[in-house]
């Protein structure tokens, strides 16, 4: 049986020892809800009971979707709501697992599922392609990623991953140079650092390829799921009433807003709560192209590649994009730069990200590109106009704290949590706990679900603050002990 290490823990029944339901046992409502003869008429209640009603025919009574409730009524159900415990066995000796949400934490738990037969529905909202936060732009002949810029690697076995992906062509090391860009022009680059992968079509390419070869994975998009409701021993998930199937086990692999009330009346008030402790930084995005390249900051004798700026609120990375995909220096026109505020600026300058102002996007604008001109040491108001821009806000753009654990699973509501927030703030924090979740999931399906307390996993974790750069963690330019130390064994 594969198992999953961490930190020298086993993420199975050894690791549940560690770990266990009982963690909560101080606590007299978790105590009661989690113990099986409890008599509190609120806990324990069984939701979903395969003899309670015929198979696949949906529940009968829905409830109404919880959507465009204030925050105010999404706490109060989050806290209130019911334990979902489904008591009847798996379905059949052939599981379905829904997961919700197909970025990199996503795409990587089903292939994890799919390594361990286990079948799988990714449904993901994205309209042009599949990623979230690996999100690429093409603007006729522009390429912009506007999040991930790169990634670094310290896991094995997402060594392993980017290694078969190198061979596939989706990824190579890039190898421009990079460094700390202050305030007036100061340039100092890293002289020694990990590799940097980067995706060689745009990060979002790379998104779409990873299941391209897969064959129990289903793929759902643009889908945005609204309803997660129990019933006969299923989840059934619906997108703003239209049923989108049933499934013996839920992931969720998204965070933020959504999940929050996505969760708050899902009848899985533990997983629920640890997603309420999540706290993510709002981040702007500029992109840019410009007819000229970039004036080269003071004493620089070379463009670079990418910079993270200190000392400037308004920005705090910038990003060659033609550069870094064309794998030249002198590539271009035109040259597109993604630019990124710092989580301050973000924040203060806070909108609505699906309706932008007009004034407020100006607004940053400016104010990015007035940073950017800073940044570089030129007088003010010298910057060449750039020929397109863009700006976009990641309202919900990288967590602050982490639990520190690779994934959550409750496992009497038969759902997981995978995400970059449950190790840390990048594109291989994501892919270890995507990694880690389908793995344990797959054990659990494997045992039938008929010991759940030693599957239990991550529920009463505390959280503790994230450090690293404003765009993620990138051990190395930054270390992130949590993420070397993951051990993840992911054999059949
Ligand atoms: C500005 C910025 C710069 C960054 N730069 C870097 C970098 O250079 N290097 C690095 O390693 N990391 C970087 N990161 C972090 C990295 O992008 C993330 O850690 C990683 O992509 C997270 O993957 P994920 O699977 O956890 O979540 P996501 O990528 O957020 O995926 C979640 C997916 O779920 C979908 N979804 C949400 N709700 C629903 C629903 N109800 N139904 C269906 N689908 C749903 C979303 O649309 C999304 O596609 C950056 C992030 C930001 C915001």
């Amino acid at each position: 049986m594969a198992t999953t290490v961490y930190n020298n823990h086993l993420l199975t029944s050894s690791f549940i020892h560690h770990f266990p339901y009982t963690k909560s046992l101080k606590h007299p409502t978790l105590t009661s809800f989690l113990t099986p003869s409890s008599s509190s008429p609120t806990i324990n209640k069984t939701l979903c009971s395969s003899s309670s009603t015929k198979e696949g025919d949906g529940p009968k009574k829905r409830r109404r979707s919880s959507y465009g409730s204030s925050r105010k009524s999404v706490l109060r159900k989050t806290f209130k709501q019911e334990q979902v415990t489904f008591t009847s066995p798996l379905s059949s000796d052939d599981p379905v697992v829904a997961i919700i949400g197909g970025g990199m934490s996503g795409l990587l738990c089903a292939l994890q599922l799919e390594k361990r037969g286990v079948r799988s529905t990714v449904f993901d909202t994205g309209i042009h392609g599949l990623g979230g936060r690996m999100g690429t732009r093409y603007i006729d002949e522009m390429v912009f990623d506007h999040a991930a810029q790169f990634f670094t690697v310290s896991n094995s076995v997402f060594r392993e991953l980017v290694d078969e992906w190198s061979q596939k062509g989706l990824v190579r090391q890039s190898q421009g140079v990079i460094g700390e860009l202050e305030a007036g022009g100061h340039f100092f680059p890293f002289l020694s650092s990990p590799p940097r992968y980067i995706a060689v079509n745009g990060m979002r390419t790379l998104a779409d390829s990873i299941l391209s070869q897969s064959s129990m994975i289903e793929v759902v998009r643009p889908c945005w799921i609204s309803s997660i409701e129990p019933y006969n021993g299923m989840w059934h998930l619906s997108e703003n009433g239209k049923h989108r199937g049933q499934f013996d086990a839920t992931v969720i692999a998204h965070n933020g807003k959504c999940a929050n009330r996505l969760l708050s009346t899902s009848g899985l008030p533990l997983i629920a709560r640890q997603m309420k402790r999540l706290e993510l930084s709002s981040i702007w995005a500029l992109l840019a192209a410009f007819e000229d390249p970039l004036p080269l900051p003071g004493k620089t004798v070379a463009p670079f590649e990418g910079a993270f700026v200190k000392g400037i609120d308004s920005v705090s990375w910038m990003g060659n994009n033609t550069q870094k995909l064309s794998n030249s220096p002198n590539a271009g026109p035109p040259h597109c730069w993604t630019f990124f505020s710092t989580p301050s600026f973000g924040k203060r300058n806070k909108v609505p990200q699906e309706n932008i102002p007009n004034a407020t996007a100006e607004k940053v604008k400016q104010l990015m590109l007035a940073g950017v001109e800073n940044a570089l040491g030129l007088e003010t108001g010298s910057l060449k106009k750039p020929i397109y821009t863009r700006v976009q806000l990641w309202g919900a753009a990288l967590p602050t704290n982490t639990p520190g654990i690779p994934c959550i699973f409750d496992p009497l509501g038969r759902t997981g949590i995978c995400g970059d927030w449950l190790l840390g703030s990048s594109l291989e924090a994501a892919a270890i706990s995507g990694l880690s979740l389908g793995n344990h999931i797959a054990d659990f399906l494997k045992s039938g679900g008929s010991r759940p307390d030693e599957f239990a996993v991550g529920l009463h974790e505390d959280f503790h603050p994230l450090q690293g750069h404003d765009i993620g963690q990138f051990p190395g330019l930054e270390s992130n002990k949590d993420i070397c130390e993951a051990e993840v064994q992911v054999g059949a």
